[in-house]
């Protein structure tokens, strides 16, 4: 009991085990676990919640609108996150939630490929090169016949295809607009899980007809397991919101529920200690999720980049300053992450060569590129990070 909830309080929430100097280091996903030292603060408490065993029982949320499993609560909060950021347009677009916004991408593709009514071939999805590797795998996963995966879309060139404009850009950080220019027969899905102020200056109030958000890298919970989608078009919204019933009749109200609290808990703690107060050199960043996240973005890729210098042997994406309209102030980008190259002789195989050195990332080849390339989450915890950074710093 008492001992059981201590013990259930200090343990990791990933159920991964703890890592040593010598542990075998997995920065393969993205998984946000470096946000948790945040939310075992006070924001922790604060985001609570406490769900009755008679509640969230019905299928139904809001029987009369288009995306009837949305929860209102969470609606609500979403916008008025987006309204505190600044990030993307929310007034005049209909929201959707996803189980992840891994689902909703799949929504829009049915959607924009014509659903019900395609056409006899399947529409390509293209994006360019180095492209997140979930587009192609998910894409091409049950071999639809509305559409498929046709690669680089820096190469493509046929009419009717499905862009997908993840920007910044996982996993080079890259910030992308979109590169396909043939003749209009073109949806273009913007992917936007990293558009927020501690990754990348928030430099405009992002407006395109397919904007795809997600709680995983916004606020660290992606075991919540949920996204949202901004879409302008009625007819599109409507046939993503019935690919989601076909799918899955829905999303979890419970996470929903629990999304809404985290999200009014992040915007709470702004309106209570405004932006300047953080901006102005207050170090105490506890109620601050994007000032905090900044703050270990910052100190991660500082440790990055010296021991990168140490090692000689790689090299990696330039920082890219802009004024950031939610900060108020220049700031570099700070990108979830390092999309490393390595110049050294013989190492073809960046990956083999750093799984032989006992950490475990992703390859060149599954992002569209060559073996030379890999890609590392900076988001995983302290002490994974600390190891990674020694072992990178004395590779000669
Ligand atoms: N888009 C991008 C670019 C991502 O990196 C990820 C997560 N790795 C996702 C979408 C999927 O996020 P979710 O957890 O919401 O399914």
């Amino acid at each position: 009991e008492k001992k059981g909830e201590t013990a259930a309080a200090v343990a990791p929430s990933s159920g991964k085990p703890p890592v040593t100097p010598d542990s075998v280091i997995n920065l393969d996903h993205g998984d946000p676990t470096m946000y948790e030292a945040f939310w075992r603060g006070g924001a922790g408490e604060r985001a609570t919640i406490v769900i009755p065993g008679w509640q969230t029982m019905s299928y139904f949320s809001d029987v009369g609108s288009l995306c009837w499993f949305l929860e209102p609560g969470f609606e609500r909060e979403v916008r008025r996150l987006h309204r505190l950021v600044g990030n993307a347009v929310a007034d005049g677009y209909h929201l959707l939630v996803g189980t992840g916004s891994t689902q909703l991408f799949q929504a829009a593709l049915y959607a924009l490929s014509g659903g019900a009514a395609a056409g006899a071939n399947p529409i390509g999805v293209v994006s360019p090169a180095p492209y997140y590797s979930s587009y192609p795998a998910v894409t091409d996963f049950l071999k639809s016949g509305l559409y498929r995966w046709a690669g680089d879309a820096k190469v493509f060139d046929g009419e009717n295809y499905i862009e997908l404009v993840c920007s910044p850009n996982n996993p080079d950080g890259g910030v992308r607009t979109a590169v396909v220019n043939s003749g209009g027969g073109g949806f273009v899905v913007h992917d936007l899980a990293y558009y927020w102020p501690q990754y990348t200056p928030i430099t405009e109030a992002a407006a395109h007809d397919v904007m795809l958000f997600t709680v995983s890298k916004c606020t660290g919970h992606a075991g919540t397991r949920l996204g949202w989608a901004l879409v302008r078009e009625r007819a599109v919204a409507q046939k993503m919101s019935k690919f989601i019933e076909l799918n899955t009749i829905g999303v979890s109200k419970d996470s929903q529920l629990r999304a809404a609290k985290i999200i009014k808990t992040i915007t709470d703690g702004y309106e209570h200690a405004p932006v300047a107060a953080a901006v102005a050199g207050g170090d105490d960043d506890s109620g601050r999720l994007f000032h905090f996240a900044r703050r270990q973005m910052v100190s991660r890729w500082g440790k990055l980049r010296a021991a990168v210098a140490n090692s000689g042997i790689f090299t990696l994406p330039d920082e890219i300053p802009g004024h950031c309209t939610f900060a108020n102030e220049t700031v570099a980008a700070y990108p979830p992450f390092a999309w490393l190259h390595c110049e050294k002789e013989g190492v073809d195989d960046l990956e083999g060569y750093l799984r032989e050195r006992k950490i475990i990332c992703r390859g060149g080849a599954k992002f569209g590129v060559g073996g030379r390339f890999v890609r590392i989450s900076m988001l995983d915890t302290d002490e994974a990070f600390a190891i990674f950074v020694d072992r990178l710093a004395a590779m000669k």
